[in-house]
Formats: structure tokens, sequence, C-alpha cells
């Protein structure tokens, strides 16, 4: 992939929220493409205002609808990842629900997300069909792209349509999202990572990602739209190395006050050795806990995710997931020896002493991903259907 080349991507003073809004003269799904819910990260929305300005001369070749929607506008015209809170982690009903109630007097962050909210719910109710989100972010170290997704298997259908890695566990990690809160109102949706913050090859790369997500969604007609095939063959060139399908095994969580730092030159996707130096903070050497694949290495001062790791797994694992899905086997899962159902009902316990190696490999493959550790039992809950 090429870097460092040509103009590198700055801030985006002077934004609106509706970067654009093409309605197709057929109904059909609607796609909601974000861009800039971090204020450092302008390439998803240069990305869309290209593919807009594309479609309005050829919207009525749409079947449904496409809106592009700027995310965090104050940060985007500041170029930082945000001004006083992360607009991408109070997506709950409580955090929403503070946002609003501030009125006036509320942050820069809580008038971004009260005005967003009220824009994807107008968007929502004039939906003609099923309504999917594409969230696009870029990362602050080098790296090819990739898409994550909460693991329901209609977020995954979307995502498949993208050919690069994707890389199940890593929504369930992170609360607070508008990808999960879309979720949670029946959205199917992927978060695309673009590549590098400033990198041209960026936006280039979230327009293949618009693209191909319009199509699979089923917004446009790849014989009427040769971009579809472009984007097809540019991404699949970018990331033909690298495995299709990953899970997340690891990530190291940093505070403010430990003085971590990023070891220079790593990037996503490099292969990492157990207890291989990664990074430096005031105690010393932090090591990578276990082999694997890097990925999203911190190269700025915000954030709270020092690095993760990663391990891919052979792809025809999602089909035999999509079985046993299908096939509702977490009915039985609880015979299974150290595992039953948590009293809520939503969940599962695993007694950590009792249950074998596997089980929580298949509680993987069942979708129950986002892990909450008692010590020595651990509660397992599927984020979404
Ligand atoms: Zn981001």
């Amino acid at each position: 992939m090429v870097e460092e080349a040509g103009t590198l991507v700055g801030p985006l003073p002077g934004l609106q929220r509706m970067l654009g809004r093409v309605r197709g003269s057929q109904p059909g799904p609607t796609v909601i493409g974000v861009g800039g819910l971090h204020g450092n990260e302008p390439a998803g929305v240069l990305a869309l205002v290209r593919v807009l300005e594309e479609l309005g001369w050829r919207g009525g070749e749409l079947s449904g609808e496409f809106v592009g929607l700027a995310g965090n506008l104050a940060a985007l015209a500041a170029g930082r990842r945000y001004l006083g809170r992360d607009l991408n982690r109070s997506w709950t009903p409580g955090g929403l629900a503070a946002a609003k109630d501030a009125g006036p007097a509320g942050s820069s962050e809580d008038k971004e997300q009260v005005e967003l909210h009220s824009v994807i719910e107008e968007v929502m109710a004039d939906a003609r069909g099923p309504v999917f989100l594409l969230d696009l972010h870029t990362t602050s170290g080098p790296g090819e792209p990739f898409s994550t997704v909460l693991d329901s298997l209609r977020s995954r259908k979307f995502a498949l349509g993208i050919p690069v890695p994707l890389i199940v566990g890593l929504g369930e990690l992170v609360e607070g999202t508008l990808l999960g809160y879309l979720a949670n109102r029946g959205v199917a949706g992927i978060v695309f990572e673009g590549g590098k913050h400033d990198n041209p090859s960026s936006v280039d790369a979230s327009e293949a990602g618009i693209w191909l997500a319009l199509a699979q969604a089923g917004l446009l007609d790849e014989g009427t739209f040769p971009e579809v095939t472009v984007s097809r063959d540019r991404l699949s060139a970018e990331t033909k190395d690298l495995p299709k399908a990953l899970e997340l095994r690891y990530r190291h969580p940093i505070s403010e006050a430990e003085g971590f730092k990023m070891l220079s030159g790593l990037r996503s996707f490099q292969r990492v050795g157990e207890g291989e130096i990664l990074a430096r903070n005031k105690d010393g050497p932090v090591r990578a806990p276990s082999g694997g694949r890097l990925l999203m290495p911190l190269y700025q001062t915000q954030g709270e995710d020092g690095f993760f790791l990663i391990r891919e797994f052979h792809p025809s694992w999602l089909r035999v997931s999509e079985y046993l899905r299908r096939a509702r086997v977490d009915r039985i899962i609880h015979w299974l020896p150290g595992i039953r159902r948590d009293s809520e009902g939503d969940g599962m316990v695993v007694n950590r002493r009792m249950a074998r190696w596997f089980t929580l490999e298949i509680l993987h493959l069942l979708g129950y991903r986002k892990e909450v550790d008692y010590g020595d039992r651990l509660v397992v809950l599927k984020q979404v259907e």
C-alpha cells in the first residue's frame, strides 16, 4: 500500500452534519454512512462526499436511500479525536438521556450526540426497507483496511461483501458505540477501518468500502455501477496476503498516567511473538502476552487502547457457526459441563473449574462473545441476534 504519499488528509472545518442524501426512485434498503465520529479521522467524511457527488448524478438508478453523515463536527474542525469526550462511547440509553438532559449547558460532544441521534432517527423513520450502518474510521498506525462487526449473522453477511479481513470480537469489547446502539434497534452494521488517519489512500479505501457496502445492501446493481467491481479488485489486491477472518484475543488498556509509548515502526496485522516488546511505559517494557498478530498499535495521544492482539481462524468456521446458530444450538448448550444459563436469561455462566477448554470456543461460535469476568465464573453474553 502507498503510505505518506500525496497530500495528507487534515482537519475539516465548516462541515454540515448531513453530507448528502440520495433517495432512489425505487424503494429499498437505507444505508447510513457515518464518517468522523472521531474528529482526527477525516478520511471517511471525504470518501462519503465523493460517493454522494457521484450518486447525485445517478440517484435515479438507486433502489433505496443512501445518507452520508458527519460525526463529530467540532472535533473534525479541530483535527482532534474529540474535544471533551469520545463521541463513540456513550451510545447507551443512559448516555443519550444524559446528553439530552444537559441541554444548552452540555459539552460539545453532548450537542453533537443529540443532533446526530435526531438525524438518524429521522432517516430511520423515512426508511422504505431494512437499515444498514457503515461506520467509517481510520487508525493512528499504518495497516491495511479491515472491518469489524457485532457478531450477528446479518451484520456478518453485510461485512462479507467487502473483501477485507473481518475481525470478530472487537465490537463486543467496546461499550457505548453507535454500532452497538443501532444493533439494538435491528440495524445490521459494520465498522470499516480504512487505513492510517492522515494517509490519502485511506480515503480511496473508504470510498471502495462504501461502494461495496451499497452493493451488498442491495441499493445498487453492479452491472450499472462499475465502481463496485473496481472497488472489489482494489481492496482484494490490497489485502490479498492477509487472513479473511480473525478473532480478537487481547486488548491492552492504558491509562493517561502510565506514559505509554508504542515502539516505532509497528503496524496492524504484523506477526508478533509471545514476550515481544511492543511498547514502554513508566514501569519499563510492555510485552505481548501471547503470540498472534498486532492490531491498531496506538500512535496518538488520545485513546484508551494501547494495542490489540488478534488471531486468524479458517473462514469455514464462519459457516459452521452460522449453521449452529440457525439450528439454535444455544438452546442445549447448557447441557455441557460447567455451563448454565444466567438467571436473567440473556447469558451463559461458565464455571471455570468445570468447563473444558472448548466451551468458550463453542460459545463464541454461537455469538456469545461479550465476557464479564467474576474470577471463578465468567458470564458470557450475546450482544445481538
Ligand atoms: Zn475511530
